[in-house]
């Protein structure tokens, strides 16, 4: 499991995380819904400490680790960006191999193993000596989570990895993530696409403002919203 247990985030005077608290259970997905600056992305950075909170504690499996060496949390925290975050210059196949050599201290003939069959997984096999730049964006977005799987993860973060995608790019790729999400992988995912939150969320966080506001099963966020900023919400985005 992964749990956040009142964070607060500021920068400067702006609070961006008021207190909040979230328990993503084990092999279980959390997507978090809400309008644009109510702090999703800060939350799901904090999760691999990306961003260290200024109060609250992060916790795995029921261990802090708000402490812990954040290489090694990150080991066990994986997260895929909107915008890929691949290495230009090198290929796909050093793209996955580089951090499995510097960070798993894994040999060069293991690391590039692991690799293939990450890529072999997510169907990009034949795209292992090729720049990033000549691949799709839903390709290279596949190289990202083939990357961050490598590292073989407990969590994996997803902040909007659909969103600078072609729409018809779009479903493979929450094909993918809703894939992971059976294999029993524990997803915190910020999404826009309500349909996948509904399909493949066990539960939905609804944040406006620095806070969660409410959460529940996807049922009770989308049929039964109860705050009227949720309604509110969802009469825009549905
Ligand atoms: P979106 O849906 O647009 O991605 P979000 O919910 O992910 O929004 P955040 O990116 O977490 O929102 O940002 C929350 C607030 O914190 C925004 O007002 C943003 O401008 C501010 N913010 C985020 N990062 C920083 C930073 N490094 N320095 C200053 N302000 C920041
Ligand atoms: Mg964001």
């Amino acid at each position: 499991s992964v749990e956040l247990r009142d964070i607060h985030v500021s920068f400067g005077t702006l609070e961006v995380l008021r207190g909040v608290d979230l328990k993503v259970p084990s092999a279980s997905t959390t997507c978090v819904i809400g309008p644009s600056g109510s702090g999703k992305s800060t939350l799901l950075r904090c999760v691999n400490r990306l961003q260290e909170p200024d109060r609250g504690d992060l916790l795995l499996d029921g261990e802090s680790v708000i402490k812990a060496d954040p290489d090694v949390l990150r080991q066990r925290v994986g997260m895929v960006f909107q915008h890929f975050n691949l290495f230009p210059h090198r290929t796909v196949l050093d793209n996955i191999v580089l951090p499995l050599r510097s960070v798993r201290k894994l040999s060069k003939e293991d690391a590039a193993e692991r690799a293939r069959t990450r890529l072999a997984e997510v169907g990009l096999a034949d795209k292992a000596p090729y720049r990033p730049a000549a691949l799709s964006g839903g390709q290279q977005q596949r190289v990202a989570i083939a990357r961050a799987l490598a590292m073989e993860p407990e969590v994996m973060l997803f902040d909007e990895a659909t969103s600078a995608l072609d729409p018809e790019l779009v479903k493979g790729i929450l094909d993918l993530m809703a894939e992971l999400a059976g294999r029993g992988l524990t997803l915190l995912v910020v999404t826009h696409e309500m349909g996948f939150a509904r399909r493949v969320a066990d539960e939905v966080a609804f944040m406006d403002g620095g806070r969660i506001v409410e959460h529940g099963t996807p049922d009770r966020i989308f049929d039964e919203p109860s705050s009227p900023r949720l309604q509110q919400f969802l009469s825009q985005v549905l």
